[in-house]
């Protein structure tokens, strides 16, 4: 199996990394003194031209998405920070801001720079309260050494960082709901256009990153674009930090070249394969929305550019966010449906018809199979509403936001994969798997 490649996951084990002096230590704030000695448009170059693709789940380039950014605007630019890591089975942005805060910091300082942001906005996840603290102190220690406020390093370079907590609402990672919460709104979707980059928080110019596509930064300032280009997939270079979770001896984070190892890899060699006597029956490759693979499928090697969603390849998948739940034999697929979409029905922030009525409906659906009430025209019906949110893997959708392709997909994908699993829940009357939902500790 290939080794784990760690660029932003490095330092995990170093102690007080949240102290500015260790962090210095480990040449941190070098990358930040050397792009402000380059001009704005060469540090978007150098992004750009080491092939770094937002981490969020579109694996959209970052240096273009920031050469989007007018140049001379009237009114001020923004960065925002998305760390509202909310999709369940992805914990990745919350270890980065755990373990290395400053090094997220230093990325969001030089990605403002670029921008010609006046101000960075670090929108953090209401729960997870102990990393907002070390950020704020993170952001104090940096404006105290210079490298936050007016006249940063004395480049004549101004800007403000600033935290600001969510409230815990799924949507608030969707980058126009986020902005709306940053402004004191209800976190609604906006429709787009306008796109933020002419029209974002408080009408201005914004780009919104996310904690671990900005982690990379520093390490691409420090050590060119050519050597980042060199490592991972020719398509999609670096490294990307898998989650694996769910019934595996070994659930962690890894950190690993892109296009390297496979998806059998992963879940047998990293997280320790399953416990023993069971046997894999699905594996969701990439957080909740995103459609399960069966035991069949896992020689796929781990690169967005094989599956259809980013990359248009061939499987017919999607990448997404790294949160590899594994699920063994004792997992009933429609409780493990339902499981999600009582999470869906509770998160839809309730704008558009489709999302806020299909939503808990196609719940209801689920909730009677699981529970024995199923009939022959519920999976029709299920499919039919999920279908009229949003076409299977494809760009139709009748929502404001892509939150309704995030519920309608896992749907689509559970009962296209396990149908038999469903109709034997109808014909049974009830569930007819031995589920095991103990809580596994290694001995
Ligand atoms: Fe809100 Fe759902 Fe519509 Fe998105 S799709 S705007 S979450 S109702």
């Amino acid at each position: 199996m290939p080794e784990e490649f760690k660029i932003i996951t490095n330092l995990f084990d170093v102690d007080n990394l949240q102290d500015i002096n260790i962090y210095k230590s480990y040449d941190g704030y070098q990358a930040l003194e050397k792009a402000l000695q380059m001009s704005p448009d060469e540090v978007i170059e150098t992004v750009q031209e080491s092939g770094l693709a937002g981490r969020g789940g579109a694996w959209f380039s970052a240096g273009m998405k920031w050469s989007f950014m007018p140049k001379d605007a009237p009114v001020p630019s923004y960065l925002c920070v998305n760390a509202d890591e909310s999709e369940p089975g992805t914990f990745k942005d919350r270890q980065l801001l755990e373990n290395n805060p400053h090094q997220l910091l230093e990325g969001a300082i030089i990605a403002s720079y670029a921008i010609r942001a006046k101000a960075a906005y670090i929108y953090i996840r209401g729960e997870m309260w102990e990393e907002l603290e070390m950020m704020e102190q993170c952001i104090s220690q940096a404006r105290d050494a210079g490298l936050v406020g007016k006249n940063i390093l004395g480049s004549g370079f101004d800007l403000e960082v600033y935290t600001h907590p969510g409230a815990g609402a799924y949507i608030c990672g969707e980058e126009t709901g986020l902005m709306q919460s940053l402004e004191g709104k209800r976190a609604e979707p906006r429709v787009k256009p306008p796109f933020h980059a002419q029209k974002g928080i408080f009408d201005c110019p914004t780009t919104v990153n996310n904690v671990q596509t900005l982690s990379y930064v520093p390490h691409i300032i420090n050590q060119g674009a050519d050597w980042f280009k060199g490592i991972g997939s020719e398509r999609y270079p670096g490294t990307f930090i898998f989650c694996l979770s769910g019934n595996v001896k070994k659930p962690g984070l890894f950190e690993l070249e892109i296009g390297k190892a496979t998806m059998r890899e992963l879940i047998y060699d990293y997280a320790g394969g399953l416990y023993e006597g069971r046997e894999l029956k699905a594996v969701i490759p990439g957080g909740a929305s995103t459609a399960p693979m069966t035991p069949d499928q896992i020689d796929i090697v781990m690169d967005p550019s094989n599956f259809l969603l980013p990359g248009r390849g061939e499987f017919k998948g999607m990448f997404g966010t790294g949160g590899i739940i594994v699920m063994d034999d004792t997992v009933c697929m429609v409780d493990a449906l339902l499981n999600l979409m009582n999470f869906f029905a509770h998160e839809s922030c309730g704008q558009c018809t489709p999302c806020r009525e299909g939503c808990p409906w196609t719940r209801d659906i689920v909730w009677r199979i699981e529970h024995g009430q199923g009939t022959a025209e519920d999976l029709d019906t299920l499919m039919e509403v999920a279908d009229n949110v949003a076409g299977f893997l494809s760009p139709r959708y009748s929502t404001i936001c892509l939150f309704g392709p995030a519920f309608s997909y896992p749907i689509q994908g559970f009962v296209e994969t396990f149908r038999s699993e469903f109709e034997a829940h109808i014909e049974q009357g009830c569930c007819p798997i031995h589920q095991d939902k103990s809580i596994k500790v290694l001995g």
